[in-house]
Order: C-alpha cells, then structure tokens, then sequence
C-alpha cells in the first residue's frame, strides 16, 4: 500500500466581501515574504564585509554571533510580530506561516541549483493562499468551506474520487478567476507499471523539442515563438505607460492574461507529446534533468529549468497512468558515444547537428544518436534491476488534464509504428 496524492484544479466564485478578504490576505502575506527575505539578505550581505573595513555600499552591522534567520528564527518572530501587529491576526495563522515556508523553500532550491537569488515580490506579484490542514472535508455538493473566509460555490466540473481526503488547498487568483487547486490523497495499492513493450529514450533539445531514439523529431510549435513576440510588444508598451495609472493597470492586466495564455497552450502541448510517445512505447527512458543541469553549464540553464522540468513532470504522470514504464537515467555524455559501436567521439560543438562515428560509420541526427544511448543506458538498468522507478506521489499538475480530447487528437494509437 503506498499514498497516492493527486491534484485537482476547479474554479472558485468567492463572494465580494470575500475576494477583498483574500485580496487583503494575500498582501499581508506577502509583505511577510518581503520582510523575511530583507532579513535573511541583511544578515547575508553583513557577512560579506571584510572584518577591518567597511563595505563599499552601506550594509547593515549585524553581531557576528547573530543566528541565521532560518525557517525556525522567523516562525517564532512571526508569533511575536502579532502581537504588535494586530492585522496579521487577521490572517488564518497557517496561510501566513506558509509564506515563510515557501521563502525557506526558494532558498534551499537556490542552495541545490547554485543559481536564483529570491527576489522581492512586487505589489500583486504574490498571488496563492495554502491552506496546508483539513480537520474535515471542505467540499460538501457545491460549495468549498474555506477556514476564516466561510463557504463559497465551487465548480465540480469532475468529481472527487471515492476514498479520497482533501489534504491542502491552495486559492491561486488568476487573471480569469479564483481557483482552488485541491491535493487529495488515498491509501490504494497502486500497481506499478512493469517494463513491458517496446523501449525508446528521449533527447530534450534547444532547437527541436525533443529527439525520439525511433528517429523521430517532435518540432517546438511556432506559434510559442509567436506568443512570445506577442508578449515582449505588451511589455513595451507597459514601461510607456505612467507608472500606477489606469492604462498601466490596463496593460498589467493585459500581460497577466497573456501569460495564463501561454501557460495553458504549453500545457496542452506538453500532454499531447506526452501521450504521443506513449502512443508508440511501452517502455520511456528520459535524461535526468538534475544532473544534465550540471553537466552542460550556463547554456541551456533556463531552458531546461522551466519547460523541460514541466514536461517530464508530466510525462511521469502520463506515463504512470497508461501503463507505461518510465525511468529517468544519468545523461551525462550522451551526445558524446556513439550508439552503435559505443565508442567515445569527443565533445560535439552545438553547431554539429550529425552524428558520424569514424569506427563504425554510423551517421544520424546528433539528437536522435542522444536519445538512442539513453534508451541503451535504461536498458541496462532494468536488466540490473537498479533503476529507480518513479511513483507518482505528486503529480504537481494543478489544472484538469485533457487526455480525451489529446487523444482524439492524435488519432489512431499506433499510427508511428
Ligand atoms: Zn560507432
């Protein structure tokens, strides 16, 4: 028996006295965040000043036998700062808790990567309440009942599996509306998938989307490229408008908008390729992005930190719920071997597109040769019995999934064969 924890997304329609509520708590979330993270960076630039001068800029003189201002140090602070600040009473006390949890997690995120100093957020910018327990079921018919805020509808669009618990809710204010992304979590055994069914492995790249070790190329889609352009236009008409005026907050609204847009189509997209290669494999071997982070550097960083992260979150998911076998294994010079003869070619300069082995005269696409070494490496660790099977504990996914409509999409299961 393990836990199975799933995220549900609906739409929620707060009341007016209720959305200012939310509003008002979300601001005094985040002017804690703010406050957090000004005092563990004080606390940080304080050690940066040698001992027998001063700083160039002015930094704060804080004792050498100050403590860090961890997770801990801040939750107690924050009891106290209730006391004079009768206003943060007002917050359900886990939701403004949460604020500090997830300045503590942006730190130890920042820790694991090397890179991404938390910033400040901006007025607006902080836009999730977390309500982490749940004595009883919140969702009763219609309504979702959410501590110190009351009832509110709540669109069931698909209903909560029997034997599930709600376990957390998160309110995310969107520009289309309020949603509640619900957890829900249950004891059932859940089987997992065992290899079975053709193997291929996937290369994630910088100018194709991904490279199939069958040969195939799945293509970033253009119109991507389109919404981006469409964006960078918005933005610059944004820094021409007056600063807090009613055409800024017009523009502001306009780019938010735009970016739910683009989040929703890469979703979409993501599924779709998703279940495609599902479609065409029983068995789906894929580079760990942790450690090709590491392996190729600055380059590809944002890149592989945004989109390609999403997409194997959501091809575990995928993968998981048709059955098919997924592992992830160690990408480290994968475009460097050569798939046929196993033979070391040496770096390949971003511009090579070709894979040609000098031992054995195999020539490919360079991406599709990558993809075809991952899927040597998975084999070889399933026949060793070694590779870590990914459950899906959490799938991470907050909007509803459209695997129907991809699939009628994509027409017959089997076309690629
Ligand atoms: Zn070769």
């Amino acid at each position: 028996m393990n836990m199975l924890n799933l995220t549900y997304s609906y739409r929620i329609y707060p009341g007016l006295d209720q959305e200012a509520q939310m509003l008002d708590w979300l601001e005094r979330c985040r002017r804690v965040y703010n406050y957090a993270l000004a005092e563990r960076k004080d606390w940080i630039n304080s050690r940066k000043s040698p001992v027998n001068a001063c700083s160039i800029r002015n930094e704060y003189i804080i004792p050498g036998d100050a403590p860090y201002p961890d997770y801990y140090q801040q939750q107690n602070a924050l009891t106290k700062a209730k006391e004079e600040i009768p206003e943060l009473k007002a917050v359900h006390s886990q939701v403004l808790q949460d604020a500090l949890k997830r300045l503590d997690k942006s730190f130890k995120f920042r820790q694991e990567r090397g890179f991404g100093f938390p910033r400040f957020k901006k007025f607006g910018q902080y836009r999730s309440l977390v309500f982490p327990q749940f004595k009883s079921h919140p969702v009763n018919g219609l309504e979702i009942k959410l501590p110190k805020v009351g009832a509110m509808p709540i669109n069931l669009h698909r209903p909560i599996p029997d034997g599930f618990k709600v376990k957390q809710v998160r309110v995310v204010f969107k520009s289309s509306g309020w949603y509640a992304q619900l957890i829900i979590a249950a004891d059932v055994n859940v089987p997992e998938p065992i290899p079975h069914g053709e193997p291929i492995g996937i290369d994630l790249g910088l100018e194709k989307f991904l490279a199939v070790s069958t040969g195939e190329m799945v293509e970033r889609p253009r119109f991507f490229a389109d919404l981006q352009s469409q964006l960078r236009w918005l933005q610059r008409k944004l820094r021409k408008k007056k600063k807090g005026s009613a055409n800024y907050r017009k523009a502001q609204a306009k780019i938010r908008q735009l970016h739910e847009h683009i989040y929703n189509v890469r979703r979409e997209f993501h599924f779709l390729t998703a279940h495609k290669l599902c479609d065409i494999a029983g068995i789906i071997f894929a580079e760990d992005l942790n450690l090709k982070m590491m392996s190729r550097g600055m380059l590809a960083k944002h890149c592989l930190d945004a989109a390609w992260g999403s997409f194997l979150e959501i091809l575990k998911w995928v993968c998981w719920k048709r059955g098919v076998y997924f592992a992830k294994v160690d990408p480290h010079g994968t475009s460097q071997t050569c798939p046929q003869c196993a033979t070391h070619t040496g770096n390949k300069e971003l511009s090579q597109r070709v894979h040609h082995c000098g031992e054995c005269g195999y020539t490919t696409d360079r991406d599709v040769a990558a993809a075809q070494v991952v899927v040597q490496r998975g084999l070889v660790l399933v026949a060793d019995g070694q590779s870590a099977i990914l459950p899906v504990e959490e799938n991470c996914l907050g909007v509803p999934m459209k695997q129907e409509s991809s699939r009628a999409i994509l027409g017959s299961p089997h076309r690629n064969r």
